[in-house]
């Protein structure tokens, strides 16, 4: 079934048929891949422990690249850089290196079931190893740039990568990163399994060469090979990704190949249904499974044009628009911390360039404030801004707006509607259902074949530990939030930062009053104990002012005044010049409730700018 224009009603009624029989539902969507062996079962067994797509023989990279040779001259990439330098790359291309690549990785020893390691920014060698790795039937480990030492170490003997595949070098926000010095250091020092390093050089370098290191453009083959794409078992794991570690330590979870894939593909069509020629770009780190999920598992299998951007979105305020001018955009898949970083540098970052191309705004990663959300809507008034609500464990939208499949109305603050394929509830304390309006912890009954299996956790135990004992019978996202009477999902936030003041708050709740003040451009909320008052929580702001607004007594009085008269009793409002953030861009309010408690840190391997600990120190203890 292809995504089209259906009724709320209708959609409505394909949630609940969704829900009766998912078989049927995910059957029907089979043939978004191609296939070797068609599967013998949709699916078998009980989540967590289910398998979909029973049998089946695929391989990623056969959708990805050999099964579009009949539109080989169509743009598959464009790349840009900060100094919108670019490149293109069209599906010939993408064939051709693919290829090359998976030629020199089966050199190197890389089998089906080995892990892949990757570091490199969002270049076009970065789709062409990933795609390779996919092409042996191999696993794709993808990190982030500014891993510390000891936390990539850990991944890389986690996932057990013998191969690293890494670019000597990466450029953001005007800076020169270099990647392959920071990986020598990290190999002299530790203990890791890797046994080969393959470079892949960017223009003129001086790095040192090792024993171990391969230099991709010395081994890269110069005419025309083909490696025979793998057929791999649906089930079979594709991918391994990290949790953001916004809530604690991070959790290594592994997706399928085939029912993985699949979910997603009918997840663009259902958010965005995108057009053969519109042209899509996904605002993300590398390491953040965003990243790979636009850029490896839906533009290419879908044969649409994907956009790369080498850089940081706030490095230039006109960034934004002129890359969007540049290629004539149409669909921009975001972050909600990017698009928060566009509003607080004001309209010119969406006006500098014509954006007039721009269709959709799909906005992932934290609740969408109103206020960003209106601003979006006052400079972009064409166009239409949908949300995705999603985890790393079960990349299928919980709820979101399906504007590909009808007419949506967009509901400010809220994530969206329940879509087919998805099964949510909003349990009490006791694990009691609870009705619309009332605030709940976001459980969930999985009933899609993008819900991840624990890494190394062959029995399931881990994952049933970890996200199915708090609430038997569901898995648990530690999420709060509220359904309203139209069967809205409202996500007020964690679970772990719900603040226990009179009623319960979701930090949204109030972060998005705070947000709204015109001199404010983003805030966290945490709740701190007080002596003698009960159990009961103070409240604690932290805000960043926006551009042209300094840090003032007077502001933060402004603000107090502002947060009584919208209902809050603020305890303590502390202005800095920036949050703490995970390398994804989800603000760590563990971080700043520690910090207030002078409690230990606990794991920050993926905070992203670790000299922040100490400004939040000075800030909070003044
Ligand atoms: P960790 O699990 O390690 O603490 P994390 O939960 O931030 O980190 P991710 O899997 O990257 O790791 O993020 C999933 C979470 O992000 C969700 O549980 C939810 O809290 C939040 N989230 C993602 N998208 C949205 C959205 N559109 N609206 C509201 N919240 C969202
Ligand atoms: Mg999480």
């Amino acid at each position: 079934m292809e995504a089209q224009f259906y009724s709320l009603e209708n959609i409505r009624r394909m949630t609940e048929e969704a829900i009766k029989d998912p078989e049927k539902f995910w059957g029907s969507k089979e043939n978004l891949i191609s296939w070797f062996k068609k599967p013998s079962k949709v699916r078998e067994g009980e989540p967590p422990n289910e398998r979909w797509f029973v049998d089946g023989l695929t391989n990623i990279s056969f959708n990805a690249v050999d099964r579009h040779m009949d539109i080989a001259e169509k743009t598959a990439f464009y790349w840009i850089n900060e100094n919108l330098e670019t490149k293109s790359i069209t599906y010939r291309d993408l064939y051709c290196e693919v290829n090359k690549a998976a030629y020199v990785l089966k050199e190197l020893g890389v089998k089906k079931g080995d892990s892949v390691s990757l570091l490199m920014p969002s270049i076009p060698e970065a789709v062409y190893f990933s795609l390779a790795t996919h092409r042996l039937g191999a696993v794709l480990v993808i990190h982030y740039i500014g891993l510390s030492e000891e936390t990539l170490n850990f991944r890389l003997i986690d996932s057990n990568s013998k191969i690293f595949v890494v670019a000597s070098k990466a450029f953001r926000n005007g800076k020169e990163i270099r990647i392959k010095d920071f990986v020598d250091k990290l190999l002299e020092n530790r203990n890791t399994p890797v046994e080969k390093v393959l470079v892949v050089k960017r223009g003129y370098d001086d790095f040192t060469v090792n024993n171990r290191d391969v230099i991709y453009e010395e081994v890269k083959p110069r005419g025309k090979v083909f490696v025979y794409p793998k057929e791999v078992e649906s089930n079979s794991p594709s991918t391994i990704y990290y949790t953001s570690g916004t809530t604690g330590r991070p959790k290594g979870l592994y997706h399928s190949t085939a029912g993985y894939v699949i979910a997603l593909n009918w997840t663009f069509k259902m958010l965005m249904n995108p057009k053969d020629n519109e042209v899509w770009w996904t605002i993300s780190e590398l390491g953040w499974p965003v990243w790979p999920m636009a850029n490896l598992y839906v533009i290419p299998v879908m044969g649409l044009t994907g956009v790369l951007y080498e850089g940081y979105i706030g490095y230039k305020t006109d960034m934004f628009s002129r890359i969007v001018e540049r290629f004539g955009v149409n669909l921009v898949w975001s972050s909600t911390t990017t698009l928060y970083s566009l509003k607080s540098m004001g309209e010119e970052s969406v006006k500098s360039g014509d954006t007039s191309t721009l269709r959709l705004i799909l906005n992932t990663g934290e609740p969408l404030n109103k206020g960003a959300w209106k601003w979006l809507r006052d400079n972009l008034p064409t166009v239409i801004i949908a949300d995705a609500y999603w985890m790393t464990e079960h990349l299928y939208p919980v709820g979101c707006t399906p504007m590909g499949l009808g007419e949506i109305p967009y509901k400010p603050g809220s994530a969206g509607i329940k879509p087919p394929g998805s099964d949510f509830l909003i349990l009490d304390d006791d694990g009691k259902p609870l009705p619309p309006g009332r605030k709940g912890y976001i459980v969930l009954k999985p009933i899609s074949p993008a819900l991840a299996k624990m890494h190394n956790d062959p029995s399931g135990e881990r994952m049933l530990k970890t996200y199915w004992s708090r609430f038997p019978g569901y898995f648990y996202t530690g999420d709060y939030g509220y359904v309203d009477e139209d069967g809205y999902l409202y996500v007020l936030g964690r679970a772990d930062d719900v603040i226990k003041s009179g009623e319960r708050i979701g930090t949204l709740e109030i972060e998005s009053v705070v947000a709204s003040h015109p001199a404010i451009s983003e805030a966290a909320v945490i709740g701190y104990p007080k002596e003698k008052e009960g159990g009961e929580e103070g409240i604690l702001v932290l805000a960043v002012p926006a551009k042209g607004y300094a840090m003032t007594e007077k502001l933060e009085n402004d603000l107090k005044d502002y947060l009584r008269n919208s209902g809050y009793i603020i305890d303590k409002i502390v202005l800095v010049n920036k949050l703490p953030k995970t390398k994804s861009g989800k603000i760590m309010r563990r971080l700043i409730r520690a910090v207030v408690r002078k409690e230990d840190t606990g794991d920050i391997s993926t905070l992203d700018d670790p000299e922040i600990l100490e400004e939040l120190r000075r800030a909070i203890e003044s």
